[in-house]
């Protein structure tokens, strides 16, 4: 059989620990028997980012930029724990904060969906993806703790004019904050979530509190409104989806009694604690998929969860371990076809369907990893194995396929 062919290559980023393990099983078994993989490989282990003085992480994120199509294996965050177990020689920073920055991007995150493993609302059917908007607002606020007194909010623009607003006249101690954020960073966020909102063909929903927040969630909502009208709707209207926007508690109803199948755009302390929310009620961490997305249209593609540690060293010990490898292998599958579809190749495209569908086939014959089998409904026969053993039964289902 010929392997499939590439032509522009993906930007791969290796990873750590147990996901670093995975990573090369899924190549392995998963990818390079049937694709002529072509990609340009960054070593973002920790150990390499401690040589390269992190330059490696930046150099990734530029190539991200100039091929516009990544795959990424998860990588440890230092803390000081970290700086002592690898010996490093700084606290390097969150590799996905570099690119994340790198590209102004939106992290978009969808459950990946099976018939045996129930969501705890029981009406949805299809997937909800949440696009938080990982910038500023209480995550970049300026509080202080204070005692009787006047607060004031002073802004002195350019050529040194005042505005003066008093926020509260306090008669005893209290908490203040302020918080802030820019309209280029909403106009990103705006555009990024239009722009997957086509690319998955899913209605976009977005809420704030502007009823209450009459100038700060205010321009949240009217900068969507501008974009949309400005460049999207007419493409949204071809594709039949629609742009809908609500207030956050009409959302948060409409969310638990709908069925599916939407992007739902959070300010970023909403999207913070709705991702949360929406993928416990979905199943397992291990199950939920992750893309960054630049206003620009470039991708990035990973799994929502971390290098999971304590398999690692239960590994390191000799020990099997049954690690669920489904949202990396989804988010190969995810930068595959992308890449396909922006090259016009549609036999990788097509390869990437064949391989996630190989991969709910094998969950659906009740061959899965341990964190799932406690999840599946009762009378549906399962079968526990570890990750070697779950990956080799998705090649045999895949290759019967291809
Ligand atoms: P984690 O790696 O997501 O794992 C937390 C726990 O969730 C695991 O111990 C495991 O539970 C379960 N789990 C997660 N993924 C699983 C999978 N694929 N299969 C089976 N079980 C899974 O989070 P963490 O332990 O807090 O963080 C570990 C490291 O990952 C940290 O150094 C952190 O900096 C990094 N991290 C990276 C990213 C990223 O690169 N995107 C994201 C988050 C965290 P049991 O042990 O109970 O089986
Ligand atoms: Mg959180």
């Amino acid at each position: 059989m010929d392997k499939i062919k590439m032509t522009t290559p993906l930007v791969e980023m290796d990873g750590d620990e147990m996901t670093r393990i995975l990573w090369k099983m899924i190549k392995d078994e998963l990818i390079l028997p049937f694709v002529d993989l072509k990609t340009e490989y960054y070593d973002l282990g920790l150990p390499e980012r401690e040589k390269t003085k992190d330059a490696v992480t930046h150099a990734a994120a530029e190539a991200n930029k100039k091929y516009g199509v990544a795959v990424k294996c998860a990588t440890i965050t230092p803390n000081k724990q970290r700086v002592e177990e690898y010996n490093l020689t700084e606290m390097w920073k969150s590799p996905n904060g570099t690119i994340r920055a790198a590209l102004d991007g939106t992290v978009f995150r969808a459950p990946i969906i099976i018939d045996s493993i129930k969501p705890v609302v029981k009406n949805w059917k299809k997937p909800i993806t949440i696009a938080r908007h990982a910038y500023g607002d209480v995550y970049k606020a300026t509080e202080l703790r204070v005692p009787e007194g006047k607060a004031e909010l002073v802004f002195t623009d350019r050529d040194g004019n005042e505005t003066r607003e008093t926020v509260y006249d306090f008669e005893c101690g209290g908490v203040l904050q302020a918080q802030y954020n820019k309209d280029s960073s909403i106009r990103s966020f705006a555009h990024s979530c239009f722009k997957y909102a086509l690319d998955t063909k899913q209605d976009l929903w977005f809420s704030t509190k502007d009823t209450i927040s009459k100038k700060y969630d205010q321009t949240f909502k009217l900068i969507f409104e501008e974009i949309y009208e400005s460049d999207y709707k007419k493409a949204f209207e071809e594709a039949g989806i629609e742009y809908f926007y609500t207030l956050i508690d009409d959302a948060v109803a409409r969310v638990i009694r709908s069925e599916g199948g939407y992007i739902w755009a959070c300010k970023n302390y909403d999207g913070d604690v709705m991702s949360d929310m929406v993928s416990t009620a979905f199943g397992s961490l291990a199950m939920m998929t992750s893309v960054l997305v630049s206003p620009d249209g470039k991708y990035e593609y990973e799994a929502a969860h971390g290098t999971v540690t304590r398999h690692y060293y239960r590994y390191l010990k000799g020990e099997e371990t049954s690690t669920n490898p489904m949202a990396t292998i989804f988010a190969w599958t995810g930068a595959l076809a992308k890449r396909g579809e922006l090259d016009n190749l549609p036999e990788l495209v097509s390869f990437a369907k064949k391989l996630e569908s190989a991969c709910i086939k094998t969950l659906d014959d009740g061959i899965m990893t341990k964190d799932l089998s406690g999840l599946v409904s009762e009378g549906v026969s399962v079968k526990s194995v570890n990750s070697s053993e779950f990956i080799k039964a998705i090649h045999t289902n895949l290759e019967a396929t291809i």
